[in-house]
């Protein structure tokens, strides 16, 4: 409803190649059209048949981000898609987004990539839209040690010179592919630079991965579905949970779209609200999807 649009609202779990609308991903399109791109056939018909079913299987949904990579593979188009997902957010009236992405190489550069993200964030700020927008660099734990490391090194560059707009790092990527604990050393980095950190925790089941994760003590964690005793049958997590104070980053309309839940109705947020755990509800990725989604449920369920 109406009143949703209109409230001031902060986001802060929104990956950017997870928030382009329809618009920007067909303004990418004709990019790729316009540069005559031997592949964009291709990829229509691949955007053609992801449109065809919404809800899909977390795997599945790692598949689109593989297509979608493709749209934002260049300092142009990394910079439209900035913009326009920055003025997105305005215009739904959200005053403060903590944008985060995943640093690819562009020509060989990582930094090409994050230039052409804070390039777009100076200009939104120069013109005036009304929203101030943070930027965490994630790294993708699919990827390896090597390339989280290039980007870890990369925001604690930044996060000196750039303490304006770069704030910190996101885990994310998919926990099927990797040992968290690999990455530890570089997150201890982060900690000790003073900048903030955010884990992607329990978004499929992994209790000891979860209980490794809230002893870390990251500044929030994004999702936490399978620290909810609902699902778990156990509540040792949802306790340690309680115990560490860390604010959880709840994604109703992604968990959903992904099946990590199978509905809005049995999702853990009732009992994070229950347990007092503090939490944001966020968007994560609105790719084909409203973004403000998520607020009207929550109120039906009130
Ligand atoms: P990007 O970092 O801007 O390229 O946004 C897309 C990326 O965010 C994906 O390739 C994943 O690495 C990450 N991501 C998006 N949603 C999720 C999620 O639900 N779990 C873990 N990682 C995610």
């Amino acid at each position: 409803p109406q009143i949703i649009f209109s409230m001031p609202k902060a986001e802060l779990h929104a990956h950017l190649n997870g928030s382009l609308s329809q618009t920007t991903i067909k303004k990418l399109m004709d990019l790729k059209t316009s540069h005559q791109c031997e592949d964009v056939f291709q990829l229509q018909t691949m955007f053609a048949t992801l449109s065809e079913d919404h809800n899909k299987t977390l795997d599945e949904c790692f598949q689109v981000f593989k297509v979608i990579h493709q749209l934002t593979d260049s300092e142009q188009s990394i910079y439209i898609a900035t913009v326009d997902v920055i003025k997105e957010f305005s215009e739904e009236n959200v005053l403060y987004l903590e944008l985060r992405t995943t640093p690819r190489a562009i020509d060989g550069s990582f930094e090409t990539y994050v230039n052409a993200v804070i390039r777009a964030i100076d200009d939104c700020r120069k013109e005036n839209v009304p929203i101030l927008v943070k930027l965490l660099l994630s790294i993708d734990r699919s990827k390896g040690f090597d390339t989280a490391k290039k980007i870890v090194d990369l925001t604690i560059s930044l996060g000196h010179t750039r303490n304006d707009v770069v704030v910190g790092l996101d885990v994310s990527g998919n926990m099927a592919d990797s040992d968290i604990t690999d990455y530890f050393p570089l997150l201890f980095k982060i900690k000790d630079a003073g900048l903030k950190l955010t884990v992607h925790t329990a978004e499929v089941r992994n209790d000891a991965e979860a209980e490794a994760i809230l002893r870390l003590k990251p500044d929030r964690i994004g999702h936490g579905t399978f620290i909810s005793p609902s699902l778990t049958g156990s509540s040792h997590l949802i306790h340690l949970l309680k115990e560490t104070n860390i604010p959880v980053e709840l994604c109703l309309t992604s968990n959903k779209v992904c099946q990590t839940v199978p509905s809005f109705k049995d999702h853990h947020w009732k009992i994070f609200f229950d347990h007092g755990i503090p939490f944001s509800i966020c968007v994560s990725n609105s790719n084909a999807s409203a973004r403000t989604v998520t607020a009207p449920i929550l109120f039906d369920l009130k």
